[in-house]
């Protein structure tokens, strides 16, 4: 299958070349050519299959022209280790938890798939090195994602003293293929580091370079498999009429796969895109017109996105037709008290914990789930990545699960890098 540029103009990509590349030469995000359709007997079935058996029918549809059927399924096995449990929270409300992977956030499923696909593609071509810049989750979930895997580098840069302890510690005591750089400069910089290797020649001449942006097909497309999941677990439950789902939404790649889903034949009536105070695709909804903004920073902290770069594939999905999303997605914005607020009452009311991410998606299913609906929200996070801020609103002590708990024990090893890109180079060649 190829893949188009949602800029149009730059050429059709191979999966392999899109998968490696990430981004289209004109900027632009790659969109598979077609959506296949699965069957009707397929849903009606899903209930009775396993999460990776459905998983591996939609990444079939997707990704079974370019990679061998026994290879993508050992691909898909390996990425769902972990479950996505459904659990009521109350009556008619459901939380998908996507947090019981390796960095308790719903990133681990695209970068574990990612990493597995790009070993496919590169496997004999010599090492490759992937360079990401994060201010906290995206690094942790690649560095998780990639680590262990033969022939692929990883090197994430962080801002120095800018990343909570809890999450520098999820990719900074991990070792083996996984190299911290700590950048004594703000995650900007850490950014323009990485953009400048890959704008180098030389660097790029004596090493391979690759990124593992969350806009990369292979991280993004394969989020949808856990709505996929939902839809089945609600089918066993006989909940399986007049779904409606609620995705705590920053950059937009998570709601946008589940809309994928919803064309691959997905039967969910309508979905909710749930903001923090970064409003921008909310306003969109209500004026018609998409206006970006530098990002405020708000306790949903993954949701500090002022230009959400997916808009550009929902825009693309829908024909450039605003009345076509409004018919399938709504929006809602909750400030930071608000989230707070959620946070507590939802404790205090059902004993259920949100993080500040999922209380979004909670609070905007609640506030919109119509009569005769069943909704299911994206808990994107567990809350204990976020224990400061969430001990603070309940007022009592959040336990540290024991993967993270792990994490937090091991040692720190980081190289101490200035922002200048001299050293950058030098250090990514002498290492
Ligand atoms: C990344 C992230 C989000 C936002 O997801 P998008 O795909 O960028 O919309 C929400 N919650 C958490 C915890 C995240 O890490």
């Amino acid at each position: 299958m190829m893949y188009y540029s949602t800029n149009g103009k730059a050429p059709k990509a191979d999966l392999r070349k899109a998968v490696i590349k990430g981004l289209a030469e004109d900027r632009g995000l790659y969109m598979p050519e077609k959506i296949g359709r699965l069957p009707g007997e397929f849903f009606r079935g899903m209930g009775e299959r396993s999460f990776v058996d459905n998983a591996f029918a939609v990444a079939d549809a997707y990704f079974g022209e370019d990679v061998p059927a026994p290879v993508l399924r050992r691909i898909v096995e390996e990425t769902l280790s972990f479950d996505c449990p459904l659990r009521e929270v109350e009556p008619g409300i459901y939380s998908l938890e996507l947090f019981h992977g390796p960095t308790l956030a719903f990133k681990d499923v695209g970068a574990r798939f990612m990493a597995r696909l790009l070993r496919h593609f590169t496997a004999g071509e010599g090492e490759i090195n992937v360079l990401v810049a994060t201010s906290g989750d995206t690094g942790s979930a690649v560095a998780n994602g990639f680590l262990g895997i033969d022939g692929i580098r990883v090197f994430v840069l962080y801002p120095k003293g800018k990343v909570s302890p809890i999450q520098e510690c999820q990719f900074t005591t991990l070792g083996r293929n996984i190299t911290a750089l700590e950048i004594d400069g703000v995650f900007d910089d850490c950014q323009a580091l990485v953009k400048a290797a890959f704008m180098d020649e030389e660097l790029n001449r004596r090493m391979k370079l690759t990124s593992a942006n969350s806009i990369n097909v292979a991280r993004f497309l394969p989020q949808s498999f856990y709505y996929f999941w939902a839809y089945a677990r609600l089918q066993r439950l006989d909940k399986a009429e007049n779904v409606v789902c609620s995705v705590p939404s920053g950059n937009f790649g998570n709601i946008c796969s589940a809309l994928f889903g919803k064309r691959m034949g997905l039967p969910i009536r309508r979905f909710i895109a749930a903001n923090n105070a970064n409003s921008v695709f909310y306003e969109f909804l209500q004026t018609g017109s998409y206006r970006p903004r530098p990002s405020v920073q708000t306790i949903a902290n993954a949701m500090d996105v002022g230009d959400p770069s997916n808009f550009a594939r929902i825009w693309d999905l829908y024909g450039k037709d605003v009345d076509a999303i409004r018919a399938d997605i709504s929006g809602a914005t909750y400030s930071d008290a608000e989230i707070a607020e959620t946070v507590r009452e939802c404790y205090a009311r059902t004993g259920y914990l949100l993080d500040p991410h999922g209380a979004c998606g909670y609070r905007a299913l609640k506030e919109g789930l119509r009569p005769g609906e069943t909704g299911f929200f994206c808990e994107t996070a567990h809350p204990a990545k976020f224990k400061d801020t969430v001990e603070r609103i309940i007022g009592a002590p959040v336990a540290i699960p024991p993967a993270l708990a792990a994490f937090m024990k091991g040692k720190k090893q980081s190289v101490p890098l200035p922002r200048a890109f001299p050293s950058f180079k030098e250090f990514l060649l002498s290492s």
